[in-house]
């Protein structure tokens, strides 16, 4: 069986961006992979060193959303990055493997050093050590638990090239020790926010977050931003430029056809357009609701099913750095 290994940073709930752009995958691919899924506490503090308890708040929340929409705790290991130390000292040994230049070339590095400067000013904001060397990190994530499969978006390939890079690297100087992760593409990879922004995000205020009450969810659909020709009732409009109806078809309304019918013909107006969406929309939150409710107010067994992922993903990665070690020759006094 092949092994899935995927992560996400712990820096609030989910939202239907995380749900249809990759998470909502992962519940399917559990059943056919062993799969691990890594909190990534230690690449959350890259961008938030000074507010650890954000982070650390941010790991139950995140745990309780992924249980929420699927996730099998008996099918896949939820673990918390920070708690197997053995990532670390591989990121130490593969941090010879790959050059300051090579790191700042990475495209995807590139883009959010590009993002950072935009937020914080040329002079704002420095590039740490940690945050440049995050790929090498993630590197150490993959091969740790010999992920050879690895769910990603086009944005995250530049990513998994470093990944293999270094593995090739590796085997080159030290035998074939470790394996060389493939990309498991996503199929939506991106997904539009509610302004008509092409990525949803927190931080653009442009998102529908799984723990959202039905109340702000209503606020959000009710805002969504629509054809602005379309003045009258009556106005025919153009469906593929509204966001109402990027999330019909997201959310798989059976009533699609209708929908854009109706639109271009000027049958149908907009609020009773966000309505039926609204509608729709709360019909799909209400079991994850109810599942966030229940393990909100059992949170015992939250911690119960990150101490078992955990404790799995501890005895793989302590297999990975002995044959590291081996490989190395460090392996001293076996
Ligand atoms: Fe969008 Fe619906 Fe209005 Fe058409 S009728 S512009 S799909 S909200």
């Amino acid at each position: 069986m092949k092994t899935i290994l995927t992560g996400i940073r712990p820096t609030g709930h989910l939202h239907l961006g995380h749900y249809f752009g990759a998470v909502g995958n992962w519940a399917k691919l559990q059943n056919d992979y062993e799969t691990y899924i890594e909190i990534a506490d230690v690449q959350a503090l890259t961008d938030n060193f000074e507010s650890p308890d954000k982070v650390i708040k941010s790991v139950k929340d995140l745990t309780v959303d992924l249980l929420s929409i699927g996730i099998d705790p008996n099918k896949a290991n939820i673990f918390i990055q920070s708690l197997i130390p053995e990532i670390a000292e591989l990121t130490i040994f593969y941090s010879n493997l790959v050059t300051i230049s090579r790191l700042e070339r990475n495209p995807t590095v590139k883009t959010e050093i590009k993002q950072k400067k935009e937020l914080f000013g040329e002079n704002g904001e420095s590039i740490t050590y940690g945050f440049l060397g995050y790929p090498v990190s993630q590197a150490a994530d993959i091969t740790a638990f010999k992920g050879n499969l690895i769910p990603v978006g086009d944005d995250q390939l530049p990513l998994l090239e470093q990944c293999r890079e270094i593995v090739r690297k590796f085997n080159n100087i030290y035998g074939k020790t470790l394996l060389e992760p493939e990309a498991y593409l996503s199929k939506f990879p991106r997904i539009k926010g509610t302004d008509g922004n092409e990525k949803m995000g927190k931080s653009l205020g442009n998102a529908i977050f799984l723990a959202d009450s039905d109340e702000e969810v209503k606020r959000k659909v009710m805002s969504m931003v629509t054809d602005p020709n379309k003045i009258k009732i009556n106005d025919p409009a153009n469906p593929d430029i509204c966001m109402v109806y990027y999330y019909h078809k997201l959310i798989g309304n059976n009533n699609l056809t209708t929908v854009c019918e109706e639109c271009k013909n000027g049958k149908r107006g907009c609020v009773a357009c966000k309505k039926e969406l609204l509608s729709k929309m709360l019909e799909f939150l209400k079991p994850v609701h109810e599942k966030q409710k229940y393990y909100n107010e059992h949170p015992e067994e939250v911690d119960e099913i990150l101490k078992k992922g955990t404790k799995i993903a501890q005895e793989k990665a302590k297999e990975t750095i002995k044959e590291v070690k081996r490989a190395m020759k460090i392996n001293y006094f076996e």
